[in-house]
């Protein structure tokens, strides 16, 4: 057992059998007593799970805007395990990790800076993502509800992006704490952009950098800047040119053939960056492969376009009596369009700024095109179609030697459908590269072991398509600076770099 594991004490009331001859009641999310809550003035907002970047730059986000917002540290497995500890049986790893990261933190303030549980309560907020579902998703507030109560902190208030009736639906709490105005959406999706961007571009540099963590010293830097700039009201175009000069000062080497690897799957598995999937892209690196991560942007956008699809199908159906324009949807339809124009525009904006050049925004209908033949789009769970649209997509566009679908043990859409819709596809698409991997928390060895074996072939892939071309004499300085970023077929940096000097 490890270090972290035994410092996770199980609460009295966890894990007994004092339910059993009890009478069985209902399950209620109110607090037992009536808690007298802090003034907006008073109270902390507190979240996290993003990328590492993406949480320190949403912190600075919100501080800019008066917002009394902390991100949490990254979940690590003391979070995990603390989340095992509080939280039911049976659910998905994100969960574990999430819950349990918020737990540990309250715990810290508790008993590390002997702030009472009472204090905790009344003045801070977590937000994060609801929704109904249809997985497991759909019970994320209870459990995180539950595990508060069972771990002292009962009335800890949860509050989520998707629910219209406040804090604590349903309970008799005043929703004052949160102003999810424009402005506070449009400087949240500033933040997330500009870390998918400045994570892209770590993600194509480090595994040719030529002096070992000189890119996380830059990409450092480069948050700084950014943070700085969010922070003083500055332009934060003219902040992501700014981070041009920090970038181009690392020295690259880009000429080394090595795998590159598509990382998707469900969206937390895939996108974060620690023990919740064993710290998957850095193992990659360190395993001389180059990673594609899915940026959380595809999240958003792949949201979009769900709520158009829906949008359209209800208006193709007929009711009888209904009027002729439904301005109901002609608004949903207006905001979806503006979300995705908002979404685009910064996303060239900043991506030109920093000299991130060979990035798109992904295509959703030519993703659901891909798909559709293999996977019902009607299917909205976890990451719907897109899982298999990336599969096919990376075969046919020869994106990557390796396409790693990546999701927490028993995750009801990524291992029990689209897994299963894949097996079909690679059957199709035998060229394909393509491991399905799923993360417990725990078993890493187990996990390493099958990543480095489909690694393998891919590795063979990468260096049998620089091989095949001919190296020129001369190579000009451009090749190793990360802003020239040619379009060609090979899957490869090397080769790709290698095949533009004789286009
Ligand atoms: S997508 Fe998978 S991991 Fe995520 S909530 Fe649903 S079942 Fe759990």
């Amino acid at each position: 057992m490890s270090i972290a594991c035994t410092k996770v004490k199980m609460s009295d009331k966890n894990g007994d059998l004092n339910f059993l001859g009890k009478e069985i009641t209902q399950w209620r999310d109110i607090p037992k007593k009536k808690i007298q809550y802090a003034p907006k003035s008073e109270t902390i907002m507190v979240s996290g799970g993003l990328t590492i970047l993406q949480d320190q730059l949403l912190q600075a986000a919100l501080q800019s805007l008066g917002e009394n917002y902390i991100s949490l540290p990254n979940p690590n497995f003391e979070s995990f395990q603390t989340g095992k500890a509080y939280g039911n049986r049976g659910q998905c790893n994100p969960t574990y990790f999430t819950v349990g990261n918020l737990v540990k933190y309250l715990k810290n303030l508790r008993d590390e800076k002997w702030l009472s549980s009472e204090e905790i309560v009344s003045k801070y907020v977590y937000i994060t993502a609801g929704g109904c579902g249809p997985c497991r998703f759909g019970m994320y507030i209870t459990e995180y509800k539950k595990a508060l109560r069972d771990a002292g902190f009962d009335g800890f208030r949860i509050t989520s992006f998707e629910h219209d009736k406040g804090i604590f639906q349903g309970d008799e709490i005043e929703d004052d704490i949160l102003n999810f105005s424009p402005k506070f959406f449009v400087v949240l999706v500033k933040s997330i952009i500009i870390g998918d961007i400045i994570n892209l571009l770590g993600y194509k540099m480090r595994p040719y950098e030529l002096e070992v963590g000189a890119v996380d010293k830059a990409i450092e830097a480069c948050k700084d800047t950014v943070s700085t700039a969010f922070l003083e009201k500055k332009n934060l175009t003219k902040a992501m040119w700014d981070c041009r000069s920090i970038l181009e000062k690392v020295a690259l080497n880009r000429l080394q053939p090595k795998a590159k690897v598509l990382v998707m799957g469900e969206f937390w598995a895939a996108m974060t960056e620690g023990d919740g999937n064993y710290n998957l892209h850095r193992f990659l690196e360190s395993q001389g492969a180059e990673c594609i991560p899915q940026p959380i942007m595809n999240r958003l956008m792949l949201s979009l376009w769900e709520a158009e699809r829906a949008v359209l199908k209800r208006e193709s159906l007929s009711v009888e009596g209904a009027s002729a324009i439904d301005f109901s949807s002609m608004k949903t339809k207006m905001m979806i369009k503006l979300g995705k124009t908002t979404v685009k525009t910064y996303f060239t904006l900043y991506a030109k700024a920093i000299g991130l050049h060979d990035y798109e925004i992904p295509d959703m209908d030519k993703l659901a095109q891909l798909s559709q033949e293999f996977y019902t789009l009607d299917c909205e769970g976890g990451e719907g179609h897109l899982e298999v649209a990336h599969l096919i997509e990376s075969v046919k566009d020869n994106l990557s030697h390796l396409v790693i679908s990546v999701k927490p043990f028993g995750c009801m859409p990524s291992s029990a459908v689209s897994d299963g819709v894949q097996s079909l596809v690679t059957n199709r698409f035998p060229e394909s590269n393509f491991l399905s991997i799923e993360t417990s928390g725990e078993g890493a060895a187990n996990f390493y072991s099958r990543v480095q074996m489909a690694l393998f072939k891919a590795k063979q892939l990468a260096k049998e398509e620089f091989e095949a071309l001919e190296t020129p004499l001369h190579i000009p300085q451009k090749v190793q600076n990360y802003l020239y970023q040619p379009h060609t077929h090979q899957a490869g940096t090397a080769a790709g770099l290698i095949a533009s000097l004789s286009l």
